[in-house]
């Protein structure tokens, strides 16, 4: 079946029918149009995997996809025109221009934690650049996989876009095809396979992957403030984001008064009983609800830490001064626990999070302007916010993406459009003169000549 759509999409591909702008545009507004019509039962899918609040889901999946929709219709005419550009005067008499041409046929393979969004997300681009695509949603969320499989099938001919769901296997499977551009989100250890296969054919890959995001409150920061927005980022779908604050390290005189605050706002979003809250959601698997639960062990737990694994629940737990070498402190947490370190030399972490694997976010509540210009300047991660959590991954302005292991190349509005394009560049001479300086036999006065030309 695999090789049945892929080739049927080739052969879309070739038709040329991608390259006019106009197709572009309207599928895209036929997408939009499904997606507005179908809104509720995307959150109600989303909810059966893993009881996420419709609200949430209209804000982080497909309202935000919507918003990418219409951003990027705005923007695709100007973006996929030619471009002029100079030309060296050693090129004399020629004009230059760039072509932005779509690879042809990519591969996009997401993740279960926002099923919808990630899924999409991708796709705007691709399609706005003139590409075909196979999308590999998650078989960890399956009621979403599915309604993406018939929105998607409402939207596109399936030669220009098509969904195939299934796990692993069909996730190798389709890696072992020849793609021109494969773009990944998901874990580290995939993220790996993935590249490897693609290397086998030289296919460009953008992966989006996770890691450890610090947040860094320092004692200029308004703290309550600061509170409430880390209890949103962190909490927000169970702490299953790959930009949430992974851990928060604090300044030694604000810990109290800040712990103080976030275990309020938990309290206030989420109420005494989080089980409860309509407004809190489920670990997506009993495996990863076990794993979350061996990571609080040993911990000293300042708040929270209650759990029903049949349930999948996990409450919003805030873990007090872990060692750096503990568990918790060594893998991606994605979920709803908090660890806390204090410090009192902002420079000595600042040191300990540049000598560890390059974080997806990083995070900074400050007042000061030069401790974030610091931050901001010297210490390397994929994207971040001041004084806030987890807005840069909502923003169509600037883009989004990892470095070092939290992934390579990025997306997101005009950035989404430049990943999923090969910017061709062409010269064009013209006939009419022909300088003889390039051509044997080489003399010195030739190089004297081009000498002073190059200057
Ligand atoms: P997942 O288990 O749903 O896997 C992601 C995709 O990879 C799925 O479609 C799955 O079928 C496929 N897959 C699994 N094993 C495979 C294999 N051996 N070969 C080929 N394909 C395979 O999701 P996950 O990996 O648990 O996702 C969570 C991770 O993703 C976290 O680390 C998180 O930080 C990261 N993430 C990153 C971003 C980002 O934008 N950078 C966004 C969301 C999640």
């Amino acid at each position: 079946m695999i090789k049945k759509i892929l080739k049927d999409q080739k052969e879309y591909f070739c038709t040329g029918a991608t390259l006019d702008v106009s197709l572009r545009k309207k599928s895209l507004k036929q997408l939009l149009s499904v997606i507005k019509k179908r809104e509720t039962e995307i959150a109600e899918a989303i909810a059966k995997d893993f009881k996420k609040p419709l609200f949430e889901s209209f804000i982080t999946e497909s309202g935000i996809i919507e918003d990418e929709i219409k951003f990027m219709l705005k923007r695709i005419g100007k973006l996929a025109k030619i471009k002029s550009a100079k030309t060296p005067v050693f090129h004399f008499k020629s004009a230059s221009y760039i072509v932005p041409e779509p690879y042809g046929n990519v591969l996009i393979i997401s993740p279960w934690n926002y099923p919808f969004q990630l899924a999409l997300s991708p796709l705007i681009g691709a399609v706005a650049a003139g590409n075909c695509a196979v999308i590999k949603p998650s078989e960890l969320s399956p009621n979403t996989s599915a309604i993406i499989a018939e929105i998607i099938a409402e939207s596109f001919a399936p030669g220009h876009v098509c969904v195939i769901n299934g796990g692993r296997e069909v996730s190798e499977a389709l890696l072992d095809e020849k793609f021109d551009y494969i773009f990944y989100t998901g874990g580290e250890s995939v993220g790996k396979i993935v590249m490897r296969k693609a290397s086998e054919n030289l296919t460009p890959v953008t992966l989006e992957l996770g890691g450890k995001s610090p947040c860094i409150v320092d004692k200029t920061a308004d703290i309550d403030l600061s509170a409430k927005r880390i209890v949103w980022g962190k909490f927000l779908n169970a702490g299953q984001t790959c930009v949430a604050p992974d851990y928060i390290l604090v300044d030694e005189c604000v810990s109290a008064e800040l712990k103080e605050r976030m275990v309020h706002y938990i309290n206030k979003f989420y109420g005494n009983e989080p089980r409860y809250s309509s407004d809190y959601a489920r670990i997506i698997n009993e495996r990863h609800t076990a794993r979350l639960v061996g990571l609080m062990k040993d911990c000293s737990i300042y708040f929270g830490g209650d759990y029903d694994e049949k349930e999948k629940y996990i409450s919003p737990t805030i873990i007090d001064s872990p060692s750096w070498e503990s568990p918790v402190m060594n893998e991606e947490i994605f979920g709803p626990l908090l660890p806390v370190i204090n410090y009192s030399d902002l420079d000595a972490v600042l040191d300990i999070i540049r000598n560890r694997p390059k974080p997806l976010a990083l995070y900074l509540f400050s007042k000061n302007r030069k401790t974030e210009r610091k931050i901001m300047m010297t210490v390397s991660f994929g994207s971040g916010a001041v004084n806030d959590t987890i807005i840069n991954a909502g923003s169509a302005y600037i883009p989004f993406g990892g470095v070092g292991s939290s992934g390579m190349g990025s997306y997101h509005g005009v950035k989404s459009f430049e990943t999923f394009t090969h910017y061709k560049g062409v010269i064009k001479k013209s006939n009419a003169v022909d300088v003889n300086l390039r051509y044997p036999p080489y003399t010195d006065k030739k190089l004297k000549m081009l000498k002073k030309i190059l200057g």
